[in-house]
């Protein structure tokens, strides 16, 4: 939907109105009178009064022509911000993006100007001078103020209010009295530039290939997909890094887009080796006053590469000409609240809207990327074996029912005498469970009771480092009890299953002479102790790493050599459909941390099922296999990416006002032939924070435009009424 096309004439001295977008929760735009002397075009960043506030807002048509009985209610824009519009090729993602998810625009449009609460980046960047005497009597706030800035020329205005802990009231008496100037504050220095041909490493000859694709794809600057498929170790990151130079030496800005920003550090570093220096970083720990700064170099061109998570594909980059999805298999990019959206996806319409190459990068492709590059809708640059002739990991399933661990354990004898000898070689092992805490259930052995959340249906989870019972889902949590509430009887409480607590309490058992260390995001308090946990770990000051899917991303540990899969079949059991293609790669991913370096990487999977195609195709290696059998089930059950798929949740306070409206919604679907409405059934997690869950699912088939479908449906359906709420999931990617 673009209205600046719409030409309307406008005589000379009459009044120009604008349609503006806010950046809230409302689809509409407003129109606006526009003052004498000012210029607007579509794009640009404007102050409205909105209600009693002023907000700030983007033009979006500038041309517009409201209903004439209108006018005399019409407000004016109150101030054009000296900020860089935002291009139409950002206007139309929004466009896009609102329309394809079912949210507001105004929601989407709030994801591109995350650069602070105020009115744009440091837009009033005052700053005041010492100029004037200072009065004969000071009180001791005057003092601090004075004593700040005399040895500064100019201090930033807010800054200086801050620094010297006085009231933004001291600051403005001491300007009126003319002790102190105000005046503009220079802009920050632009980040420094990579250098495209700092650190360039000699290729081996099967990357050389993808190293050559990888240019021509960045020098060609069109819309153009490639998924860079390669083994885990095989070069990826240094491969794609040629499209980054060329794409620097062509003076455009390049995005890498991350799915776990906490696990970048390794990654700037090695940036830093590759281009000279750091890239800017984009994710929700930045304080404000860097994401301020990142942001104007961003949307004013200084800033020529971004690392950043999902939320930094809308920002409004000034000319951007790549974008790279690392781990584009990876569910974090999915994000399941606000705008439900998957910045996977959404990367592939920006670069297509901007007419921009992509690179999407996975040792193990989604499904969704491998049928494209076997339809070569996308170029697959395949990188088949690790660099520097490292093998592939060997695979070896352990039969749980076969060689069980003793009553209580969850190690193997079979796993524990390997980890011995890697440990005796002073080779590290990690033990793989993505299971955060001690255990997944506490039960009183006298009467069975077991302690779930109050308010959510799920189990409390023991977390004995914090010595509290946690809800997963929400959070509530209460001391670890020592009798039961239930019968009253004492010391009955059992922990039933293993975390990655109780798997360190094994090992520690186990192995007393070997350092053992946990990674699980809930003991990681900030981004700076994750990266400083890794750093221990690639140092070799840890031996036995125990660690959920945390570990499994993207790290170097050249010790590393053992990998042992305590649950393999944990993430297979779910009924999710999705549940192969994510144990596939998790599980990959993680076998995939062995053997870099030095020394043959070995993995065991613990598993009841070795015979489940899964299992067979990481033990053979074969991933072929693997995707052969998961293409082929996705395509006989119209799953995606063969079908579509939707899912309406519809929660409420009480179990029956969400069912009814659910029974309601389901009775109002349109009839179509090509679309199956299922439900209302219970959502997997029936009850989150007191909430009753129910889902509709809707599927359809490939070409069909659901979202299309989807708002037809919910305009003649009630509106979600008191404490109902109706959430649109286009592409679920989890169930
Ligand atoms: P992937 O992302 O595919 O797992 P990486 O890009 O992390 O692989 O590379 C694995 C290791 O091999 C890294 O330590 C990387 O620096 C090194 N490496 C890859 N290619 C080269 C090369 N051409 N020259 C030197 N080192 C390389
Ligand atoms: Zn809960």
């Amino acid at each position: 939907m673009d209205h600046s096309s719409r030409s309307t004439t406008t005589p000379a001295n009459a009044t120009r109105m604008v349609d503006v977008l806010v950046p809230v929760a409302l689809d509409q735009t407003y129109s606006y009178k526009v003052p004498r002397g000012m210029e607007l075009k579509a794009g640009d960043l404007v102050g409205v009064p909105l209600g009693p506030r002023e907000v700030l807002a983007v033009v979006w048509a500038e041309n517009a022509n409201p209903d004439p009985r209108l006018h005399n209610r019409l407000k004016e824009v109150s101030e054009k911000l000296d900020l860089p519009p935002l291009k139409p090729e950002l206007r139309s993602v929004v466009d896009w993006v609102a329309n394809y998810t079912l949210s507001p625009r105004g929601m989407v449009l709030r994801m591109c100007l995350r650069m602070g609460e105020n009115l744009g980046p440091e837009r009033v960047r005052a700053g005041v001078r010492l100029v004037g005497d200072p009065p004969r009597r000071l009180t001791p706030a005057r003092q601090r103020v004075i004593e700040l800035l005399s040895d500064r020329l100019l201090h930033g205005k807010s800054e200086a209010a801050k620094e010297a802990g006085v009231s933004a009231g001291v600051i403005d008496g001491l300007v009126d009295e003319g002790t102190l100037t105000v005046e503009p504050m220079p802009p920050p220095p632009p980040p420094p530039a990579p250098d495209p041909d700092f650190g360039q490493p000699d290729f081996s000859p099967l990357q050389r290939a993808g190293v050559d694709a990888m240019r021509a794809l960045a020098a060609n600057g069109t819309f153009h997909v490639a998924l860079l498929d390669g083994v885990t170790g095989s070069g990826k990151t240094e491969v794609y890094f040629e499209a980054i130079a060329e794409t620097i030496r062509r003076g455009k800005q390049t995005l890498i887009l991350m799915p776990e920003i906490a696990l970048t550090g390794q990654f700037l570093d090695r940036f830093a080796q590759r281009f000279g220096v750091r890239p800017i970083e984009w994710h929700s720990e930045l304080t404000p006053r860097t994401r301020a700064r990142n942001w104007a170099a961003i949307s004013d061109g200084s800033a020529p590469v971004v690392v950043g998570a999902r939320s930094a594909l809308f920002l409004p980059y000034a000319n951007l000409g790549l974008i790279v999805v690392d781990e584009e298999h990876d569910q974090a990019y999915k994000q399941d609240e606000g705008v439900h959206y998957h910045a996977r996806d959404m990367a592939v319409v920006r670069a297509h809207i901007a007419k921009i190459p992509i690179v999407l990068a996975s040792a193990t492709p989604s499904v969704e990327s491998e049928v494209n590059a076997r339809k070569s809708r996308y170029q697959r640059i395949a990188l088949p074996s690790r660099f520097g002739g490292q093998h592939m990991p060997h695979i070896e399933a352990i039969d749980m029912r076969r060689e069980p661990p003793a009553r209580g354990r969850y190690i193997s004898p079979r796993l524990a005498s390997e980890i011995r000898k890697a440990v005796e070689k002073r080779e590290q092992a990690l033990l793989f469970l993505n299971r955060r805490g001690y255990a997944p259930l506490t039960l009183c052995r006298a009467c069975g009771h077991r302690f779930a959340c109050t308010i959510c249906d799920a189990w409390l989870v023991d977390h004995r480092f914090r010595q509290r019972l946690v809800c997963h889902h929400c959070g509530f949590s209460m001391p670890r009890p020592q009798t039961c509430p239930h019968c009253a009887a004492e010391e009955s409480l059992v922990a039933v299953g293993p975390g990655v607590e109780r798997l360190q309490e094994e090992a520690a058992a186990l192995f007393p002479d070997a350092r053992t260390m946990v990674l699980s995001s809930d003991l990681i308090t900030s981004i700076e102790t994750m990266r400083s946990e890794l750093t221990e770990i690639a140092e070799g000051r840890v031996d036995i790493i125990i660690g959920t899917q945390l570990v499994a991303k993207g790290h170097n540990f050249p010790r590393l050599n053992l990998v042992g899969v305590v649950d393999a079949d944990l993430g297979l059991s779910n009924g999710d459909p999705r549940a192969s293609e994510r144990t596939w790669q998790l599980l990959n991913q993680v076998i995939g941390r062995a053997g870099r370096e030095q020394g043959r990487g070995v993995g065991y999977l613990q598993t009841h099922q070795p015979d489940h195609p899964v299992m067979k195709a990481l033990i053979a290696c074969d991933r072929e296999a693997f995707y052969d059998s998961e293409i082929d089930l996705r395509e006989r059950t119209l799953y995606p990416p063969f079908g579509r798929l939707a899912s309406l949740i519809i929660s409420a306070g009480d179990r029956p006002s969400a069912e009814g409206l659910g029974r309601r919604l389901v009775a109002l679907a349109p009839r179509d032939e090509r679309v199956v409405v299922l439900g209302p059934a219970e959502a997997p997690l029936a009850v989150i924070k007191g909430r009753y869950r129910f889902r509709i699912l809707v599927k359809s088939a490939r070409g069909f435009d659901l979202s299309d479908y989807l708002r037809n449906w919910l305009a003649v359906c009630p509106k979600p009424k008191g404490n109902q709420k109706l959430e649109v999931d286009v592409d679920p990617q989890s169930f």
